[in-house]
């Protein structure tokens, strides 16, 4: 029976992602499984959006890096067909001193790091979103270099396909358990094949990891959330560009490239409201803010979940008195945007060298020492 360099379960985008990494340094020998097919879990809704306005330095760290694979990704990945990824910018529209006060220190790290945020007057922030309604906020902070792909799924696909052109085998079963011998990471036990035997194991299961993780006797505390996506109609007319969001009204809108916006409201009762309820309170915010959405129908709704951390941030790297063992998981609701580089440090990690970012902050050993590293801008 074959044996594999490494296993990796789970091929949404971070899944796909480490295999492309890792076969890039040179491991041909590698099983992708998902239990659905590539980019059938969250990364299969995921609208898109890749934007380095974060709080943290280790966010606005890898989502620089990750900006910069996503503007080269069709000379990195080579896919049949180009990827389009557009550099349309964030736009956040901030509504009282306290918020502006607050997000301050967020815009002076992101500077400090090279992220070219920056602030805007209402009157400006309308030079770039024609028709935001200036007297409902005070101040906004955009940058340009954000970007957006609105195709979650090619880019999966990109990746695997990438994987696969280096010698990567794609398979759909479930992975049942991990396969231990003392404690040692021998491979997986499947649904379908039976056990398959591995150098390492990946845990890239999204919605599916903590489930996965308890069977080699570890304990992630991740926990699930809903997070809603409305879709209007399709609107000929170019009406915003940029990803618009206000934190405090729990609102975040994007025209996609065939016309259709999507929207949500992120207000904290969003789970209790109705179908109707939620387009009703959508639509009440967002005109709000943006009142040519007065143009549009709200139709569709997508129900997606996070995979959320008590400090909203990732738990990458090993497990200590797990050998072989290695997780990229609880992505907290930016896991498309921090693939690429989530997938370059892993594969680094992997294969014992330095990753070129320090992403040791983000060990799951940060939950046993109390080193939470809480991230404030999660939309
Ligand atoms: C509404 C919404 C909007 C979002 N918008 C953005 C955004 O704009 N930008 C951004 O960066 N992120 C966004 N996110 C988050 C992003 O979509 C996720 O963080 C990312 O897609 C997670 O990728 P993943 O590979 O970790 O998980 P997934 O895509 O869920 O992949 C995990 C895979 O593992 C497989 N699997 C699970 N268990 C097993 C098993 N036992 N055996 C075999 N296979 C298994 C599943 O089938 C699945 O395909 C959004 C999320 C939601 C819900």
């Amino acid at each position: 029976m074959t044996k594999y360099d490494g296993i990796i379960v789970g091929a949404g985008i971070v899944g796909v992602s480490i295999a492309y990494h890792l076969s890039k340094l040179g491991y041909s020998k590698l099983l992708l499984i998902d239990k659905g097919g590539v980019a059938s879990g969250i990364t299969g809704i995921c609208p898109g959006g890749i934007r380095q306005q974060w709080g943290t330095e280790i966010n606005c760290r890898m989502a620089k890096a990750a900006v910069q694979f996503y503007e080269n990704i069709n000379t990195h990945l080579e896919p049949e067909e180009t990827i389009g990824y557009s550099s349309v910018g964030y736009m956040y529209t901030f509504h009282s001193e306290e918020a502006i006060e607050n997000y301050k220190k967020n815009k002076e790290l992101q500077n400090k790091l090279g992220i070219p945020t920056e602030f805007l007057t209402p009157e400006q922030a309308a030079e770039i979103v024609p028709g935001i309604d200036q007297e409902s906020f005070k101040l906004a902070s955009y940058c340009k270099t954000d970007g957006f792909v609105d195709d979650a799924y090619h880019v999966t696909q990109g990746f695997a396909d990438a994987a696969k052109r280096r010698g990567a085998t794609v398979i759909n079963d479930e992975v049942k358990k991990v396969l231990m011998e003392g404690q040692r990471v021998t491979g997986v036990q499947t649904k379908k094949r039976g056990e398959i035997h591995a150098d390492f194991v990946v845990n890239a299961a999204g919605l599916g990891s903590k489930e996965l993780a308890a069977t080699a006797g570890i304990n992630l505390p991740i926990s699930f959330e809903t997070r809603r996506i409305l879709y209007t109609n399709r609107i000929e007319k170019r009406l915003i560009e940029p990803l618009l969001i206000s934190f405090e009204k729990g609102f975040a809108a994007k025209q996609l490239s065939d016309g259709v916006l999507y929207m949500s409201y992120l207000g904290e009762s969003e789970k209790k409201l109705s179908s109707f309820e939620f387009k009703m309170k959508a639509a009440e915010v967002g005109m709000e803010i943006f009142p040519p959405l007065e143009q549009v129908e709200f139709r569709t709704h997508t129900d997606g979940v996070y995979d959320s951390t008590p400090d909203h941030q990732a738990i990458l790297g090993d497990v200590d008195g797990v050998e072989g063992y290695y997780q990229a998981v609880g992505m907290s609701g930016h896991g498309f945007m921090m693939a690429p580089i989530i997938g370059e440090t892993l594969a680094d990690l992997i294969d014992g060298k330095e990753p070129s970012i320090d992403i040791r902050s983000l060990h799951m050993n940060r939950f046993k020492e109390d080193k939470l590293l809480f991230e404030p801008s999660v939309v």
